[in-house]
């Protein structure tokens, strides 16, 4: 089976939405196989999202992700990676379907209540970035 990296962002955890978005990630049939709340560092976030380093909305998004802790999982399941995309929603939440999370959760292109790997491989490297082997093992 396949495993991806979800961040629940500070927007949903401000907001009192962990549980509500684990048990819909439940329902969608991802087991939650590895689970951490932490507050990020700068140097955390900025690793982390490095491929946007070039983008006018990095600094803006470094702000934001280390505002206040997130909540970070790892998800299993057949097609995880591209299956939580599509429980995810759009990246902007005006333009995500009904039922997404982001269209549930989120409230603005910038805080938009969740992160999903976009690739297997991005997801084994995101995964690793987190975790320790012997969590995820
Ligand atoms: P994520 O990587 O968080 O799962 P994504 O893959 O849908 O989201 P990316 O293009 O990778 O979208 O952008 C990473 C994050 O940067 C977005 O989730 C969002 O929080 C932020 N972001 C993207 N575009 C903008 C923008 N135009 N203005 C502000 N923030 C943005
Ligand atoms: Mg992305």
């Amino acid at each position: 089976v396949e495993r991806t990296l979800s961040i629940i962002k500070p927007d949903a955890v401000e907001k009192n939405n962990i549980g509500k978005i684990l048990a819909h990630l439940e329902e969608a049939g991802f087991k939650i196989v590895a689970l951490r709340r932490t507050h990020l560092s700068r140097a955390e976030a900025e690793g982390f999202y490095a491929v946007h380093k070039a983008r006018p909305f990095f600094g803006e998004l470094v702000e934001f992700m280390t505002r206040s802790p997130v909540v970070i999982s790892v998800l299993e399941r057949e097609d995880a990676v591209d299956t939580y995309r599509k429980v995810m929603g759009a990246t902007d939440p005006a333009k995500a379907d009904a039922g997404t999370l982001r269209k549930l959760f989120g409230s603005s292109v910038g805080e938009n209540a969740v992160h999903g790997s976009d690739s297997r491989e991005n997801a084994k490297i995101e995964i690793a970035y987190y975790f320790p082997a012997s969590e995820v093992a």
